[in-house]
């Protein structure tokens, strides 16, 4: 059968929070406005809902935690809308910085009651640094909460985006009636059902019928609109798109309410997928010939499906499956007949992709994150950059019997990118270092060695917290200095560990003419 293409337009982003703001909540009412086509990945469920799909996601069930990132696709107006998920936890934030190369625009899901919180912040730098645009909602409007207005200006200093509502409460956090629809003027009424199961269903009344039925709530509402009319705090959509300004909605996606006007804002405000820049800078077209970027790399998905899947976000082009596309870090073709979209426990097929769209590759086992493939003109994007390692751990094979096994994993856990792995001569093969953003990333590491490659590992903390690039002509300089390690990482690059900062200096000065450069994105 002839995969027939299906050109509606593409809104692809992704919701970034900190956990417990309701970004499941919220995945699942948005779901539900609109019609699911497919869901690449696991589910991220909690106790009673969806269920995870792996052994070692038992970890993140535990624990009530996101770890991997996965896509849902839905249609919705006449659009097609891809949704990329994000771990929400702190040491995973490697992990959401390469999905959000993935997505053009991002949803930050702010807790009415907690404000903006540590997570919140850190990644909304993430997107700033990227240029992503973002939208704000604040959700949990049915439980008591902050000022809207304090909010606000929470949103302005600590993030320094200028808020733009596009709607605004009317009733305090708790005693939520429903929106003023800064637009047009008008109150939508929320409704309670029972549970929030199915949709809220809202009601729209002209300013004159709100005053009548809401009285206080309302004119304390009229008045703050004008107080944000008055500071300017209007949507404009070139500001939107530089990154200076945040629309802002009020909702409760446990309700339900104000989740289909985020649909309809993403369509309308929302950027569709545009040019990407390649490793020169130039752009490619959606338009031009196919070509995807892999943000991300994951195996043991699935305990029946002992494989590995590379996601790849179609930048140019038509995706169909079965495409000979090539491989632009090696040049070699590659066979996607088994690209697939994952749907929880079942797969399904993935026939045709636009750019905006991430397809599943499965036993891709040549491609790492950040590779490129391509059909027709070549073309290869910069790779994703890496954030600087902050703890460092030797591991071994609790068995030193089963060191095929060790080395099996551990290269494989590198190429995925859960931790950086380093090694030099001194330490040998079977104990290499892993270096991490997070700690818990070693967590992953030592449950996923156990469970899925049979092979227990034990893993000593060392007491360095940075690391440091340096030229392969002056590694020698740092041999014998007290408390420096230099090693090398999987990609070639040496790096020279250190206790902390001030011995970074200390050897600075002692070899002034030493190039030790920082690793990573600036955070
Ligand atoms: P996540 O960690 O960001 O995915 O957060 P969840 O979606 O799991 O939500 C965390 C908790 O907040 C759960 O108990 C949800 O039921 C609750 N929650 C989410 N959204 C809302 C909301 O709009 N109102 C209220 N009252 N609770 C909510």
């Amino acid at each position: 059968m002839q995969p027939s293409s299906d050109t509606r337009p593409r809104r692809t982003f992704a919701v970034i929070s900190h956990p417990d703001a309701g970004k499941s909540t919220l995945t699942e009412a948005l779901a539900l406005h609109a019609e699911m086509l497919s869901e690449a990945g696991a589910v991220h469920g909690k106790a009673g809902r969806r269920g995870t799909v792996s052994d070692w996601m038992e970890m993140e069930r535990a624990r009530g935690i996101s770890i991997s990132s996965a896509a849902l696709q839905f249609a919705f107006r006449d659009h097609v809308v891809n949704l990329v998920d994000t771990p929400g936890h702190a040491d995973f934030s490697e992990d959401t910085y390469r999905v959000l190369t993935a997505v053009d625009s991002a949803v930050m899901l702010v807790d009415a009651a907690k404000g903006l919180e540590p997570q919140t912040l850190k990644l909304f730098r993430v997107c700033a640094q990227r240029r992503i645009p973002v939208l704000t909602v604040v959700n949990k409007w049915d439980r008591p909460g902050l000022e809207p207005l304090a909010l606000m200006d929470e949103i302005q200093q600590q993030i320094g985006l200028d808020p733009t509502p596009l709607t605004w409460p009317v009733g305090l956090a708790g005693d939520f009636r429903g929106v003023l629809d800064r637009r047009s003027g008008e109150f939508v009424r929320y409704t309670r059902t029972a549970g929030g199961a199915t949709k809220a269903p809202e009601e729209r009344m002209d300013p004159a019928a709100a005053a009548a039925r809401e009285g206080d709530a309302w004119a304390t509402a009229v008045e703050e609109h004008e107080l944000l009319a008055a500071d300017g705090a209007e949507h404009d959509q070139e500001l939107f798109l530089a990154g200076a300004t945040t629309p802002v909605l009020f909702a409760s996606a446990l309700l339900n309410f104000g989740v289909g006007r985020l649909l309809d804002t993403l369509l309308e405000l929302a950027p569709a997928p545009g040019p990407t820049l390649d490793a020169q800078g130039s752009p490619r077209q959606p338009g031009d010939d196919f070509s995807a970027y892999v943000f991300k790399v994951q195996a043991g998905m699935d305990a029946a499906h002992r494989d590995r899947l590379a996601y790849a976000r179609v930048c140019s082009g038509t995706f169909e499956r079965g495409m000979v596309v090539r491989h632009a870090a090696t040049g070699r073709p590659f066979a996607t007949k088994y690209a697939q979209a994952v749907f929880g426990r079942e797969r399904s097929s993935v026939d045709v992709a636009e750019p905006g769209d991430i397809i599943g590759l499965v036993n891709a086992a040549a491609l790492r994150v950040g590779d490129t493939i391509y059909d027709g003109s070549p073309v290869e994007y910069p790779p994703i950059a890496s954030f600087p390692p902050e703890h460092f751990a030797s591991v071994r094979a609790a068995d030193s019997g089963r060191h095929k096994q060790f080395r099996r994993g551990i290269e494989q856990l590198d190429q995925e990118g859960v931790v950086q792995v380093l090694r030099s001569e001194l330490r040998g093969d079977q104990a290499p270092v892993l270096a991490a953003v997070g700690p818990m990333q070693f967590e992953v590491v030592v449950a996923r060695m156990a469970a899925e490659y049979k092979c227990p590992v034990r893993l000593d903390h060392l007491d360095y917290t940075l690391a440091r690039r340096v030229p392969a002509d002056q590694a020698e300089a740092l041999a014998g200095k007290r408390g420096v390690e230099v090693m090398r990482r999987s990609d070639g690059a040496l790096l020279a560990l250190f206790p902390d900062r001030w011995r970074v200096s200390s050897v600075q000065r002692e070899l002034p003419d030493l190039r030790l450069e920082e690793l990573g994105v600036d955070q």
